[in-house]
């Protein structure tokens, strides 16, 4: 049954007449007609947001808070449908989206709903005397958020949530690949009692009207979260305006495992981190330093592990990975694998397509693992984004951090180790957003999410990221009523 969307401007639902549509990447099935909207609704959606901003920013934060817990009752309460949905369109396994895409959004829109209430910062008081200074954090006014395929309705809650906690107003563009979980969580916000204007959704190409919400003059900021090359370009984009900047980008995490490690854990965290939502995660354990002592036998065990993978439907509540996310994506992926191998490279595990006549209408592609690549080479530098990850050994703790911090991401590490002292040294030393010790993945609401160097700056998830959705302003209070000032040398 192909449905049809259509974007959310002004409270209402917009028929645009044109569509693109979305497929069902695991079977390759049309699922749904989109509308695709042009400048002219981007304008539409951006001016209605200004005019919602108003009264949206003078609510007390608990009563914003009373509508985004409603929301997330209502979110909470069509959770098994909107897993089926976030399933159907990303080809993800439904009992991830069941146990972690949807209650984690839920959890995330709850934190924010309370972070609202309890923002912290400096004590007013009279750091010159004479005159009492206070800080306010305000809403910035119209946030445009700009959201990618890999984890839709959890991407889009981290910014949504904030931003709107915060008292802005947005205008949401998801990834034209999976809108339809984002049009959803719209609907349950209408239904939720969020007003008009508050909360726009405009869907179509990056390339228009992305590029048109990041030039538009009344907005005051972007969030977007995607590949770093986006990012770049939308800095270039941003900069006639000026515009704040929350920028989510591209990883290639180092997962560093030392020999006096538990070797068992270590195997089982590589294979979770580095094929969780099929590599397609921006902190996905992609390159695995093993200590050479016991790199053969890590190689040999993690291979065994990773054979017993089980590829296939999503809906089927066995699948632990899915399909990629599209036939062109799969493609990509498949041609770094085949030009690692072409420079020296070799396939220990995986590297092709899954043979099951089940899956051959799908944009599958088996968990791999590569070794003997060079630490230069581009499946060690470049970010897959799909099931591949590449195996290297180390000799010595320095070489070690230097090799974590070989590549231009730095979005996330893990370090694997018994010993404290080195566990310490290493997370110090990792050039990364979140370095994990004996642990790959694990995130929760409250601690932040962001990159270092080329994986962008800002922060998701926790109270760093209700800040960076706010702006800083100064008041100052002469108390005295005093003409001369004691700085006044003009007498
Ligand atoms: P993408 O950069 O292709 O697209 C992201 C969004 O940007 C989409 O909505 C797209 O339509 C829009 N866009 C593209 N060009 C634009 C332009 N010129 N102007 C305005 N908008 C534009 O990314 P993707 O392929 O959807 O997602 C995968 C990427 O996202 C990976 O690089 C991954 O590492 C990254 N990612 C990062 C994080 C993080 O937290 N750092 C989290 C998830 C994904």
């Amino acid at each position: 049954m192909v449905k049809r969307y259509t974007s959310y401007i002004d409270g209402k639902w917009v028929d645009t007449k044109r569509t693109f549509t979305v497929i069902n990447p695991a079977t390759g099935d049309v699922i749904a007609e989109v509308s695709k909207c042009g400048t002219e609704e981007l304008g539409r959606a951006v001016c209605s947001a200004k005019q919602a901003f108003p009264a949206w920013a003078d609510l007390g934060p608990g009563e914003r808070a009373a509508l985004l817990n409603k929301w997330a009752d209502i979110l909470e309460r069509r959770a098994p449908e909107f897993a089926e949905l976030e399933t159907r369109q990303t080809g993800k396994p439904i009992i991830m989206t069941e146990t972690f895409d949807i209650p984690f959004s839920i959890d995330n829109l709850r934190f924010f709903a309370s972070a609202a209430r309890v923002l912290p910062g400096m004590a007013t008081m009279e750091y010159v005397p004479g005159h009492q200074s206070s800080i306010r954090r305000e809403p910035l006014g119209v946030i445009g958020l700009i959201s990618p395929w890999n984890y839709p309705m959890n991407m889009g809650v981290w910014k949504l949530g904030p931003a709107l906690a915060a008292g802005n107003t947005v205008v949401i563009k998801p990834s034209s690949i999976t809108p339809l979980t984002t049009l959803e969580m719209a609907r349950a916000a209408e239904e939720a009692g969020i007003p008009a204007g508050v909360l726009n959704v405009i869907t179509g190409p990056g390339q228009t009207v992305g590029d048109a919400l990041v030039r538009h003059p009344d907005v005051r900021m972007i969030s977007l979260t995607g590949d770093t090359e986006t990012g770049k370009r939308i800095m270039t984009q941003a900069a006639s305006t000026v515009k704040k900047l929350h920028l989510e980008l591209g990883g290639k995490a180092p997962f560093v495992i030392f020999a006096d490690a538990d070797i068992e854990a270590a195997i089982q965290g590589a294979a979770m981190g580095g094929f969780i939502n099929s590599g397609q995660d921006c902190t996905a354990a992609t390159r695995i330093y093993v200590e050479a002592s016991i790199y053969e036998e890590f190689v040999q065990r993690f291979v065994n592990r990773i054979e017993r993978v089980r590829v296939g439907l999503p809906m089927n509540r066995q699948t632990e990975m899915g399909s990629l996310i599209s036939f062109d994506h799969r493609d990509k992926v498949e041609g770094y694998v085949q030009r690692a191998v072409a420079n020296g490279a070799k396939i220990a595990a995986g590297g092709k397509r899954p043979e099951h006549p089940d899956l051959a209408n799908g944009a599958y592609f088996l968990p791999t693992v590569i070794v003997n690549a060079t630490q230069d080479s581009e499946i060690v530098q470049q970010e897959v984004f799909g099931p591949v990850l590449v195996v290297l050994p180390f000799e010595t703790e320095e070489q070690a951090v230097e090799l974590a911090n070989d590549t231009p991401f730095g979005l996330a590490a893990s370090v694997w180790t018994k010993d404290v002292f080195k566990a310490n040294r290493m997370s110090a030393k990792i050039q990364a957003g979140t370095v994990w010790i004996n642990d790959h993945i694990t995130i929760v609401s409250e601690m932040p999410h962001g990159g270092y160097k080329q994986s962008g700056f800002g922060k998701d998830m926790s109270i760093y990221a209700l800040e960076d959705y706010t702006q800083i302003k100064h008041v100052m209070i002469e108390m005295n009523g005093k003409v001369y000032k004691d700085w006044h040398y003009m007498r």
